[in-house]
């Protein structure tokens, strides 16, 4: 089965694409991923990426749909696969089924992960940073504001800049904006089922098995 996955930050994507993966036996493709690994690896994709970014510039959509034709067409992902992370964008998602058609590939389920703004920023707002060692604490999952550190012990916790609910409403405002209509247009083709990003890992884990 080929999937994609979709979702605003803080809506729990990257936990249900582990559980998706890890029952189904589909080749996970996560953009950011594959980016990060060819960085890593500095090889020629690697070279690229990692010039656009000293640059401060997107990797464009071309070289994005290269890559992901590429690691489309590889043998573990021949049993089907999960895309994670693109596209963000209508044009990017023209782009994407256009691919699909040329290597007489489709997708089969389009998971549209969501929840209300509200909760998303309960969820990332309640998060502290270790400035000393780097570890996050959750305040859901501990209840209540702790004073240190549970790694490190040291009294350094701070609420990083991008977990500030300003800056948490304007990342969802932007991706509402963008990627909803990349959704809209899979869905033309594909099946696209809405998941309720609602409530704890595993009950919306229950939600995606109910579709699946
Ligand atoms: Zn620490």
């Amino acid at each position: 089965m080929n999937i994609v996955i979709m979702g605003p930050p803080g809506v729990g994507k990257g936990t249900q694409a582990e559980a998706i993966m890890a029952e189904r036996h589909v080749a996970y493709i996560a953009t950011g991923t594959i980016l990060r690994g060819a960085v890593q690896e500095g090889n020629e994709l690697g070279l690229q990426v990692a010039a656009l970014m000293a640059a401060g510039e997107l990797v464009p959509d071309h070289l994005m749909m290269e890559i992901i034709k590429e690691r489309l067409l590889r043998p573990d992902a021949r049993d089907g696969w999960l895309l994670d992370g693109f596209p963000r964008t209508a044009p990017q998602a023209d782009g994407l089924l256009a691919l699909l058609d040329g290597i007489g590939q489709r997708i089969d389920r389009v998971l549209v992960l969501d929840a209300p703004d509200d909760e998303i920023v309960r969820r990332l707002g309640g998060r502290l940073t270790c400035r000393a060692c780097g570890h996050v604490t959750n305040l859901q999952r501990v209840g209540g504001p702790p004073t240190a550190c549970s790694t490190c012990g040291k009294d350094a916790l701070y609420t990083r800049d991008d977990d500030s609910e300003e800056t948490i409403r304007r990342r969802l405002e932007v991706f509402r904006e963008r990627t909803w209509p990349a959704a809209e247009r899979l869905g033309e083709r594909s099946a696209l089922v809405r998941i309720d990003g609602r409530g704890t890992p595993a009950e919306v884990k229950q939600r995606i098995a109910g579709v699946l």
